[in-house]
């Protein structure tokens, strides 16, 4: 069909030239297709080169992937600034005599420094959103909302003095504030994040559940992340994580619990049943010598599994290319089954259902008309991409973050042909190496 140019509809950006993988509900794949945005949304998606379209910028695709952006699930973004500080130690080693020193001199100004690093880090490897819980989450949003990313942020709560609010009771209050401050912000918004059910008592996490529902936001916890977590609470309060918190009344389609690796059949059956969401970390769970959690099982029981990178210190990128090959390789190992967490599954767990996790799938997820346009371009003109069979195979087994060439998030280009558009990368990595000098300064004290 020829448009005659008064034909054509107007749109801000126009991408085209590539295999869109739209991770809607039907798996729709256009071979060849194009995708219009249109102020922060798709305007329409189709089969062909979008010729009705006058664009304001075109970007070919250059026979690429379209795909949604990459949803992170779990982060401690600012623990960028520990990557590589101590590796291969025991667990509670690395925490007493590294992570908890230095956490506990941190203040808002290095909390934004390595969240900026993060950002930058999640743009350039295809990550559109995260949810992350850390200290002085307030730069957090900040970071991220000067990033141009979207973002689910949370003041880390526990039973202990923060460096950022001080006392525990403060907490809540902190938290409140920055539930008010950021409403109606288009792409950061804030959940109620208890640390744990080891460092936070039933009272601390009743009053938080009571703060999330009151607003109507998620409510984010580890969960069942190591064997001696589960038998700590086993031993304290003579119940199961899940357990634990369906006597308490912390459960529901709103709680997000990131890790769910030490499950028996009675604990998968109470998150089916309260409608809670998962997030697998599986890269940091093999790197802490965690476990293995039964993804394969929690996704054929209904419950929704998101896929997150956890900090830095534990993984060590925020790069969902390789969290993805890691998922389902891992999965595999474990039941001893290479059918179980195809390559679409573990897709759909960065994309489309990570998003249902995040409760942010009516705004994100897959690549439909009236959905906010959050779109990443993936370069596979290179040789491990080379041939192409199947993209879904490529995005899971082959393709690495730096594989990415473009990425709109609410409509916004951020990145274009690799290049950072939102946030400059040469300031932020220099600030990101001098406050390595602090860590060792604060550790060698
Ligand atoms: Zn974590």
């Amino acid at each position: 069909m020829i448009n005659l140019n008064n034909d054509m509809t107007e749109c801000d950006i126009l991408l085209k030239g590539g295999t869109i993988l739209t991770m809607d509900e039907a798996g729709s794949v256009l071979p060849r297709g194009y995708l219009a945005v249109r102020g922060d949304s798709i305007a329409e998606v189709g089969e062909g080169d979008g010729n009705g379209f006058r664009a304001k910028k075109v970007i070919d695709a250059g026979e690429g992937i379209i795909l949604p952006g990459l949803i992170n699930g779990h982060t401690h973004a600012a623990m960028t600034l520990f990557r590589g500080l101590a590796d291969d130690l025991p667990l509670m080693e690395w925490l007493t005599n590294y992570i908890f020193p230095v956490e506990s001199r941190m203040d808002g100004n290095f909390v934004r420094a390595g969240s900026l690093l993060a950002c930058a880090e999640m743009i350039l490897s295809g990550t559109t959103t995260f949810c992350d819980m850390y200290l002085f989450e307030e730069e957090v949003a900040r970071a991220a909302d000067k990033a141009g990313l979207r973002c689910l942020a949370g003041e880390v709560l526990y039973d202990f003095p923060s460096p950022n609010y001080g006392a525990v009771e403060e907490g809540l209050r902190y938290t409140e504030s920055l539930i008010k401050r950021w409403q109606g912000n288009p792409r950061v918004s804030i959940a109620v994040e208890p640390h744990s059910l080891y460092t936070c008592s039933p009272s601390l996490l009743e009053a938080a559940n009571d703060l999330a529902l009151r607003y109507g936001v998620p409510l984010v916890i580890h969960v069942a992340e190591t064997r001696s977590e589960v038998e700590e609470v086993k031993k304290r309060y003579g119940r199961k994580p899940f357990e634990h918190l369906a006597a308490l009344n912390v459960l529901g389609p709103h709680v997000i619990a990131d890790h769910c690796v030490h499950l028996d059949d009675a604990e998968l059956r109470r998150m089916v049943e309260h409608g809670v969401k998962a997030v697998h970390n599986p890269e940091s769970n093999m790197k802490l010598a965690s476990g293995v959690s039964p993804v394969f099982k929690l996704l054929s029981a209904g419950v929704k599994v998101g896929l997150g990178t956890d900090g830095c210190a534990s993984n060590n990128n925020l790069d969902l290319f390789a969290e993805m090959d890691m998922a389902a390789k891992l999965s595999k190992v474990e039941a001893m089954d290479p059918t179980v967490l195809d390559a679409v599954t573990v897709l759909g767990m960065a994309t489309s259902m990570g998003a249902q996790v995040l409760g942010l799938s009516s705004l994100v997820g897959s690549l439909e008309p009236g959905k906010k346009a959050d779109v990443i371009v993936l370069d596979t003109r290179q040789p491990h991409l080379t041939p192409m069979y199947n993209p879904y195979s490529h995005l899971v087994y082959a393709a690495r973050g730096g594989d990415v060439s473009h990425s709109i998030i609410n409509g916004t280009l951020v990145m274009e042909e690799r290049r950072l558009l939102s946030l400059d990368l040469e300031e932020i990595m220099e600030e990101a190496s001098s406050k390595s000098k602090t860590v060792l300064s604060w550790l060698s004290r």
